[in-house]
């Protein structure tokens, strides 16, 4: 459990961790709280031979209100999302889902930024971000770009970063009072979602039913049309592609996700 020797570089800002990646290209990750990164690299499932470390760049962490939207920096960590007043009261299904990350060692340690790019389909915060309708800010050598959070992942641990890009911030639409639900189904206290659900004005979200987190089409479409909690609740697995693991088989996952989502609507009406 050592990982390859590397070289340690600590960016002192966004636009100098775009410098140094452009200079170390593929050899380059980026470092953020490490919890995901370093125990790949334990593993040896990665081995990059440049850690560019961007906990300490300027102008990075914070969460700030930008007219409707929330505008959260990449760096900011789950406990400063689960603790933030404005954040409670604007997005409070975004603070719920990082209060439910790992434990508070993690929360504090982790960020929004690596959890977004690490895109884990398991993981609380992809999820939460789909159902909320946000979207992540990169910039790269060739400047900023805004990417909805359904088309920035890509697949299972990929994402629409391309090369040299760095993401600097997260944008939630902000929604005060509007009924939101979220579960959780996990065999211990800190663990990945085996499933999870997330939803908020007639959007519907999957964590762990596919590569990426997954919106259940097939149940928003129903509830739109009038349909009860129980009928649009009954469609929820439809057109996902759970994976089976020790946790949990196929089948398993589908009843998950309709007994979760039944559990969201009821808590929403
Ligand atoms: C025991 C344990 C339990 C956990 N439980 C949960 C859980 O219940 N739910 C959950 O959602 N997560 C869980 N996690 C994961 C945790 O949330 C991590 O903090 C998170 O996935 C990664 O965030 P990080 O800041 O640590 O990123 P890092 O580990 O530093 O980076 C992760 C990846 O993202 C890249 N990256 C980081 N920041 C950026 C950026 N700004 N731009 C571009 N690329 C970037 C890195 O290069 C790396 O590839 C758990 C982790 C552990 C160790």
């Amino acid at each position: 459990m050592i990982p390859a020797p590397f070289d340690y570089v600590a960016a002192d800002s966004a636009e100098h961790a775009i410098e140094l990646l452009a200079e170390h290209g593929d050899d380059a990750k980026v470092l953020a709280g490490g919890h995901s990164l370093l125990p790949m690299m334990k593993l040896r499932l990665a081995a990059p031979a440049v850690l560019i470390d961007i906990c300490r760049a300027g102008g990075l962490a914070g969460i700030a209100i930008d007219g409707d939207e929330l505008v959260i920096g990449a760096t900011t960590r789950h406990a400063d999302l689960a603790s933030s007043p404005v954040v409670r009261a604007d997005a409070p299904l975004l603070a719920h889902a990082a209060s439910l990350v790992g434990d508070p060692q993690i929360r504090h340690r982790g960020t929004i930024g690596g959890s977004l790019a690490h895109a884990d389909p398991a993981a609380d915060l992809p999820m939460a971000l789909v159902a909320l309708g946000g979207s992540v800010e990169v910039t790269g050598p060739a400047g900023a770009r805004l990417i909805a959070a359904e088309d920035f992942f890509a697949g299972f641990f990929e994402t629409a970063l391309d090369d040299g890009e760095l993401l600097t911030a997260v944008r939630v639409p902000r929604a005060p009072g509007v009924p939101w639900g979220y579960e959780k189904f996990v065999r211990r206290a800190n663990d990945w979602a085996i499933v999870g659900v997330a939803a908020i004005d007639g959007r519907i979200a999957l964590a762990n039913m596919g590569p990426v987190p997954l919106r259940a089409r097939a149940a928003e479409r129903a509830l739109a049309a009038g349909a009860s909690n129980a009928d649009a609740s009954a469609l929820a697995a439809e057109g996902t592609s759970p994976g089976e693991d020790i946790h949990a088989d196929r089948a398993f996952r589908e009843h998950l996700a309709r007994v979760l989502t039944r559990r969201v609507l009821e808590r929403i009406s």
